[in-house]
């Protein structure tokens, strides 16, 4: 059943689970949860359509790096970010799970082996093949071989979800649905502990219209996305002096994403070649598919450098955009409220994101040109954090302010892997790669080159005890009975990979802990 809170006449609500969000982990849990035999309240403080009411409800001020993401990546909508997302797939490496001596607070309390079994699932809920992402992937596009030498560098792909637009699959079958109810217009305002604080007894909701509405519910499971996680329980201070959660003062603290940067240029000698190894594709099926290009675990470890990856954007000609794709790129970077300098900005972002988009339905000329583009990890910083602002939305929460920031370590990262691409490149025979000149400057300099990829990571942080986290290995809130956060907030480190198919396996994990995992791949 889906029902607007704005025209609700009930004013207490009772449920066995309560998922808060209905971003692409709220939607996972929902779709499991279909079949539990539990009453379910998916709550969601969005209506169907963007508005611009709601979108300001994630309003930042930033005080370190450019951080777009918190106002442009991410929806306050039913679907949450998965409305706009790109649907790109890639797990996380087993390197990233670990405590590496030369990656300041790195290492998380479960290991790949933890997750990986839920990869399957997660596949199957995002549309994807169950194919692995290297050797069955590059045979399938009849690629011999890794063209690197496998020591130095990883070659494979990431894959693309068919339908990125989740609500097309999950929204019917949740108005259909008898246990579970997906209260929209539903923003949770408050939630309230026990005496004891040791459990969540209650929730406050507000809808459009600020009537109050409250819930209570054996189990929480808080899917806000990556910041607002944060925001909420950092909000949430009249019983916990600190925010709900943060015994360790470390709410909010290493806030990571991926920072990205364009690093140089190549000029493609034998075009058919590099259209092979470098070029994005679709199966018979439609299914998309992108080649990238990653530092292997050895050698990490050996140049004492951060995970990071690198793709080949092929640069086509302008005017292969319609005036259409323009409209919607523009309407895309207006919904958000970005000003005229964020929207220039961006604009060239996107539209290499769109190019890959457009890529996929039409016939381009092979293209002569690429842009080398990275992705880095980025270690985690206590001067990097989300705190809260003094104003105030409609509802009376503090807004987020955000101060985003790298350490050296991911300017030394660019540099070397830069080296070993360009290495490997002349090794393989393919074209020698043009750096521009800003990859000659200092770190202090280069630090505002980075742009921030909408992967917000780190800030309700995943530990083995809550003295270094906000949550345990089975993303429960230390200290609260019922209390869960899924998000890639719990991410202790984040890889270069995008994190949506990582928390999604987090998602469908906990549901195993809880024994509510029903269906099978
Ligand atoms: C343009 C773009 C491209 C991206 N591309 C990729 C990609 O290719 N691959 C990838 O892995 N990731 C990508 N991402 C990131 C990805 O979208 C997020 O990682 C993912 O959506 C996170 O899912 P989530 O459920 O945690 O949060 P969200 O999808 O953000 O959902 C959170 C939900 O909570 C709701 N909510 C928030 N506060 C409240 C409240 N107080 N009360 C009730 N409800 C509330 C929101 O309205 C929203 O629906 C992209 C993001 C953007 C913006």
């Amino acid at each position: 059943m889906i029902v607007d809170l704005n025209s609700s006449k009930a004013r207490d609500f009772n449920c066995d689970i309560c998922v808060v969000g209905s971003g692409a982990v709220g939607l996972a849990l929902g779709w499991q949860l279909l079949s539990s035999g539990k009453s379910v309240l998916l709550l969601e403080s969005g209506g169907y359509e963007h508005e611009l009411r709601e979108q300001e409800l994630y309003r930042s001020s930033i005080t370190g790096l450019s951080f777009y993401g918190a106002q442009i990546g991410r929806f306050r909508v039913i679907g949450g970010s998965t409305t706009r997302w790109g649907g790109q797939i890639l797990p996380l490496e087993p390197l990233d799970f670990q405590k590496r001596d030369w990656v300041e607070a790195s290492g998380w309390p479960i290991a790949y082996s933890d997750l990986s079994p839920y990869f399957a699932l997660a596949s199957s809920f995002l549309g994807s093949d169950q194919l692995n992402f290297d050797t069955d992937l590059l045979s399938r596009f009849d690629i011999a071989a890794n063209p690197f030498d496998q020591n130095d560098l990883n070659y494979f792909f990431s894959k693309w979800s068919p339908h990125p637009d989740l609500r097309t699959v999950y929204l019917p079958l949740m108005q259909e649905a008898e246990n579970l109810t997906l209260l929209y217009h539903a923003n949770l305002t408050r939630i309230g502990l026990s005496e004891t604080h040791e459990s969540v007894s209650f929730l406050e909701l507000k809808n459009q219209e600020l009537q109050s509405f409250s819930v209570q519910a054996e189990i929480v499971i808080l899917c806000l996305g990556g910041i607002e996680n944060t925001r909420v329980l950092l909000a949430n201070d009249s019983q916990k002096k600190h925010g709900i959660g943060n015994e360790s003062g470390l709410l909010g603290k290493y806030l990571q994403d991926h920072p990205f940067l364009k690093v140089g240029t190549v000029n493609a000698r034998d075009p058919k070649t590099m259209e092979k190894y470098f070029h994005a594709r679709r199966d018979e099926s439609g299914r998309g598919y992108t080649p990238r290009i990653s530092i292997t675990a050895a050698k990490q470890k050996e140049l004492a450098v951060l995970n990071a990856s690198a793709y080949l954007e092929p640069e086509y000609p302008l005017k292969l955009l319609t005036k259409c794709q323009l409209a919607n790129l523009l309407r895309r970077v207006k919904e958000g409220g970005g000003s005229a300098r964020q929207i220039s900005e961006h604009f060239q972002s996107l539209l290499g994101a769109e190019m890959q988009l457009l890529f996929g339905k039409m016939r381009v000329p092979r293209s002569q040109q690429y842009t080398l583009c990275m992705m880095t990890e980025q270690e985690p910083s206590l001067n990097s954090f989300i705190s809260l602002s003094d104003k105030r939305d409609r509802y009376g929460i503090p807004l987020t302010k955000i101060h985003w920031d790298t350490t050296e370590k991911t300017w030394s990262t660019v540099l070397k892997f830069s080296e070993l691409i360009q290495k490997q490149f002349l090794k393989a025979g393919f074209s020698e790669i043009q750096f521009f000149d800003y990859l000659k400057t200092s770190y202090q300099n280069a630090r505002y080159l980075f742009q921030d990829f909408y992967h917000h990571m780190g800030t309700t942080r995943m530990s083995a005890s809550a003295e270094t986290g906000i949550v345990d290995q089975d993303s429960k809130v230390f200290g609260l009975s019922n209390l869960y956060v899924i998000s890639s907030s719990v991410f202790p480190t984040g890889g270069h990979s995008n994190p949506t198919f990582t928390t999604i396996a987090l998602a469908l994990r906990l549901l195993d802990k809880l024994e509510l995992l029903k269906q099978e791949s």
